[in-house]
Formats: structure tokens, sequence, C-alpha cells
């Protein structure tokens, strides 16, 4: 771990976030990597072009531009990519976060990993304050497995997800739901998460980057999940909603809690709380439009953390109400260019 960081801040006091339409930007998710260990179907093609080290956030400055976020309120920062867990040194940065959960300035620090280096992490991840963690994973069966990730081992996730459990972490799976993939199969990864005392979430596939297949074959509608699960389950409505697009029941028979991500509806967008950083500090304020401000240049331009500061308030002044994804169903092309794996999921 590097030495204490810099007091940078002025005697200015730190306002929270608003955004024009009021909402407190109280959640930070951070892509840390555009890189990956799979090659998810739907996610990435098999010959992705990663970017340059140099036009990445190095680990201080990704330290740095959270702790503005934090410093100016927002209360939870998940860590996501790409993994992750291969960023070479990633620990630091959790290591260094976590004195925002030691103060109290944070509520949450979490990851959402693929689970492959989860094994070497986990004890690690928990020393660091990190409680829960999502762990995407779209079936049980090691064939299906390798088809899906291309590249992936379930044998060394399900290892890794042991280690996790045994660091006293919590888990949410997350799913995505894929037509003549693993939909026969929704029922099993609910028994089998439930029954394992953890949460799942299933995901509707999302229009983001160019994949070699074709997301329309990919698409499974999750109100159609829905209502062939509860022919069999009980699923008694709640009312928590975490200001993104998931929805959660309570599954009556299981007692688990089954959450549904539903990005291409935009109903949740009135009570969006988040924004998104890329691995080069680009910040997204929105998922589902293009518009990004460029948060790398004012961080090496100054030590000083003024210009960051404005650079921020100046992103989220526009961010917009909603967003607009459509998969396009005559032309089968992405709503939007960027991949999941550089905004960060
Ligand atoms: N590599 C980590 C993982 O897989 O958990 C973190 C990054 S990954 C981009 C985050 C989440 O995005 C994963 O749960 C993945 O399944 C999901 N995801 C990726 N591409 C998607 C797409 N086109 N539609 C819906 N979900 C997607
Ligand atoms: Fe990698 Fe996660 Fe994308 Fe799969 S979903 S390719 S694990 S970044």
């Amino acid at each position: 771990m590097w030495g204490p960081p810099p007091q940078r801040h002025d005697n200015e006091s730190a306002r929270p976030l608003l955004d024009p339409f009021g909402r407190a930007i109280t959640y930070l998710r951070v892509s840390v990597t555009d890189r990956c260990d799979f090659r998810c179907v739907y996610c990435m093609s098999e010959d992705m072009a990663f970017l340059p080290k140099r036009d990445l956030l190095t680990l201080e400055e990704l330290d740095r531009i959270c702790s503005v976020f934090v410093a100016q309120g927002v209360r939870k920062l998940r860590i996501t990519g790409g993994e992750p867990l291969v960023r070479r040194d990633i620990m630091t940065l959790f290591r260094s976060l976590s004195r925002h959960l030691a103060s109290g300035a944070l509520d949450e620090l979490t990851v959402t990993t693929n689970g492959s280096q989860l094994a070497r992490h986990a004890a690690e991840l928990a020393a660091c304050g990190v409680k829960r963690i999502n762990l995407s994973l779209d079936t049980l069966d090691e064939d299906k497995f390798r088809k899906i990730t291309r590249w992936g081992d379930l044998a060394k996730v399900m290892h890794g997800l042991d280690a996790a459990q045994k660091a006293g972490l919590q888990i949410k799976v997350n799913t995505v739901a894929l037509k003549g993939v693993n939909e026969d199969e929704i029922e099993a990864l609910l028994e089998w998460a439930h029954g394992r005392g953890m949460e799942l979430t299933l995901i509707e596939v999302m229009p983001l980057g160019e994949i070699d297949g074709d997301r329309i074959d990919q698409f499974l509608s999750l109100s159609d999940v829905q209502t062939r699960l509860a022919q069999r389950y009980t699923l008694d409505e709640t009312d928590e909603r975490t200001g993104g697009p998931a929805r959660y029941v309570r599954v009556r028979e299981t007692g688990g809690k089954l959450g549904f991500i539903t990005p291409l509806t935009h109903n949740f967008c009135e009570s969006c709380n988040r924004v998104r950083l890329t691995c080069t500090g680009q910040l997204f304020m929105c998922l589902g439009q293009e518009d990004a401000a460029d948060l790398r240049t004012p961080a090496r331009a100054s030590g000083d953390d003024a210009m960051l500061r404005q650079a921020i308030a100046d992103a989220i002044a526009r961010k917009p109400k909603g967003h607009d994804f459509v998969i396009d169903r005559r032309h089968a092309r992405p709503a939007l260019s960027r991949h999941m794996s550089v905004t960060g999921g």
C-alpha cells in the first residue's frame, strides 16, 4: 500500500452532488480495467482489442477520483470492469479505499466479479471491509459455462465462491437470462443460490458493444421468465428499490430473494442515484447514453482537487433525465457502441 494520501481538499466545504432533476448522486461504479480472462458471448467478441495501458487511470488516480466523489457525498462504491480482480495489484486499491469505510464516509465498498480470482482474493476483500459481492454466473453446467464464457472454468469459479463464503462475504449471484441457453436452468439456479444463502438476480441482455453473435437471438424477456416461475413458486412482491433497474421478489418456498434487472425499461430513471467511471477516466452519467465527461485530464493537470471537483460538478449538471436503449430489431445493431466491459456492469 502506498503512503497516506495527501490531503488535497481545500477549505471549500464539499457539497453533495445533486443533478438537475434533484437526484442525489450517492453511488459510483468504477471500471478498473477493460480486460478480462473470460470472453462471455453477450459481452465481448473473442478477439477484443484492449486499451493501451497508458490510457488507463493508475491505481493512485482511481483512488483519488473515488475519494473526491466520496468527499462529495458518494456513499457506495462498486469496483467492476472488465474483470476487476485481474488488474495487477488491485488489492492495493481496495486497501486504500477501505479508509473511507473506517472513517464512516462510505457505507459500502463492493465488487462485481466473474469469480475466477476469488479464491486468492476473498479473504483480503473481507479484511478490507467488503461485505457483499456480486458474482456473475449464468449456468451450473460445465460445458455450457465454457460455451458462454468461452475461456472460463466453472470449477475455479466454484472454488472462489467457497472461499468467498468462508471469508464471510455475502454473495449475490447475477445471471444473464439467455434464450435457448440457460432459460431451462433458471429454477435450478434459483434453488442452488437460495440453498446456499445467496440472492439471485436475473438480468436481461442489453444492446452494448459489437459482439460476434446476434443479440436478438439471445434476448429473453424477464416478464416471461417471471410468469413461468410464478407457476411453480409463490413470488411475494417487495417494495425494495436500489435506485437502479432491479425489482425484487421474495420466493416463499425457498425464503430467498430474487431480483429482475430489466434495463431496457426506463421506469427506474426517476430514482437513479448513480454514475459510472471508466478505466480511462470517462464519467458516464447514464448507462444508456453516449455523453461522457473526461476526468483524467483534470486529474492529471493538477495535484489539487479543485479542477477535478469542477469537472465532476459540470458532468453531474448534464446528467440526463433517462435513457433510450432499444434493441434494434431490424438492423440487429447495438444501441450503444461501447461494451459493458468498458463502462462497467
Ligand atoms: N467481469 C465482471 C463480471 O462478469 O461480473 C464484472 C464486469 S461484467 C461487464 C458485469 C456484469 O455485466 C456481468 O454480470 C455480466 O453478466 C453483465 N453483462 C455484460 N454484458 C452484458 C450485456 N450485453 N447485457 C446484460 N448484461 C451484461
Ligand atoms: Fe468478462 Fe464480465 Fe464481460 Fe464476462 S461479463 S466477458 S466476465 S467482463
